[in-house]
């Protein structure tokens, strides 16, 4: 077994998208697990846009990773030593050890994979994208069948499981998504009765597409991005419309291209939308009804999902400009170590 681990810390604060500069790589001893704690190996680590908003000193509803500190995420780990009678070696867990190779957590911090659900799932469809994409959509958004719904960023970890979900409600759903190959799969594998590619149309000609693919008009919007898709969407909502706001990665990196704010409140007040944004922590309390629910759906198959897997830890901080560009297709991953045998 190696006695050294290799991390990455944050070199310094982005402004607009985050390059190699805002990132090091350290090589440090392997740490000891204390009391209650337990050692483990990474196995794929969990990328996601959220990361970008602890890169940042400014106020959000997380504390900001330090200059210096591991770059928190989550991981798929086996764990190499334990001192908790919660874990034994071998087993696998969902960690928050961070941008690493290995790391130290206090054992109650992790939680046991779904038997039968793939390594990668557990941070994907079955994880934490797939409870927000359950909870936006039960809970914040709402939707019955004959509704219609837009979901953008539709072929990603969090829209493609809304996609599905709103599919099965019996909802007429349409996505967005950047480019025609995301927009062909979404149709043809996660059931959307439309998509249309949002990098091949202005704000404008994108809103006359979503009123020809919903003739209805729109009930429920699930906004991921922001941008030029939040200004296309907003005149096709029908009056008491709801938006579940999830997310707003277009501005994560800075606001050019943002509609102005007039036509975005004009929007909510005439016609009298109900706009909820929520964080997924604070739903915690609704993993095991999502997960009665969605489980059978991945074990049988009935949930599909794409991933986007880079190779080896130094390749993380690409794969993760690489995400908030739009290049992944599906929940991002690295792969930082072997499967256990
Ligand atoms: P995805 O797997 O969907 O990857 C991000 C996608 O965003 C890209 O693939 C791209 O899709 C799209 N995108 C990137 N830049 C732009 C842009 N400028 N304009 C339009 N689309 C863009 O990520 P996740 O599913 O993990 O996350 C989706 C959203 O949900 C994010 O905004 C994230 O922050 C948010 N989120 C919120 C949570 C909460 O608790 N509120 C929890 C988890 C995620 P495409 O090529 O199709 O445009």
């Amino acid at each position: 077994m190696t006695d050294t681990m290799r991390r990455f810390v944050l070199a310094a604060r982005p402004e607009g998208e985050p390059g190699p500069e805002h990132f090091r790589l350290e090589t440090a001893p392997l740490p000891d697990p204390g009391e209650g704690q337990i050692l483990a190996r990474t196995i794929l680590l969990s990328l996601d846009p959220y990361m970008r908003g602890r890169m940042s000193a400014a106020r959000s509803y997380a504390k900001p990773v330090e200059v210096g500190a591991l770059m928190e995420g989550q991981v798929v780990a086996e764990v190499i030593a334990s001192r908790s009678p919660r874990w034994k070696t071998g087993d696998v867990v969902v960690a928050p050890l961070g941008w690493a190779t290995h790391g130290v957590c206090d054992a109650e911090a992790a939680f046991r994979t779904v038997p039968g659900v793939p390594l990668g799932a557990a941070l994907g469809v079955m994880g934490m994208p797939g409870l927000t994409a359950w909870v936006g959509l039960n809970d914040i958004a709402g939707g019955k069948a004959g509704e219609t719904i837009v979901v953008s960023a539709a072929t990603g970890a969090v829209g493609g499981v809304v996609g599905q979900l709103a599919r099965a409600k019996g909802m007429r759903v349409i996505g967005v998504a950047g480019g025609a190959e995301k927009c062909a799969y979404a149709v043809a594998e996660l059931g959307y009765h439309a998509c249309l590619d949002h990098k091949a149309m202005d704000a404008r000609t994108l809103s006359r597409a979503i009123s020809e693919a919903a003739p209805d008009g729109v009930d429920a919007y699930f906004e991921n991005v922001g941008g030029t898709v939040l200004e296309a969407v907003l005149p096709r909502m029908n009056t008491f419309g709801r938006i579940a706001l999830c997310g707003m990665i277009a501005w994560y990196s800075g606001f050019e291209g943002a509609p102005p704010a007039p036509l975005v409140w004009g929007a909510i007040l005439r016609q009298r939308l109900r706009v909820q944004g929520f964080i997924v922590t604070d739903h915690q309390n609704r993993t095991g009804a999502f997960a009665a629910e969605v489980a059978p759906m991945i074990l049988s198959g009935a949930l599909k999902w794409r991933e986007t897997v880079a190779e080896g830890l130094e390749a993380a901080p690409a794969a993760f400009a690489s995400l908030l560009r739009g290049d992944n297709f599906g929940k991002q991953l690295v792969r930082v170590g072997a499967d256990p045998v």
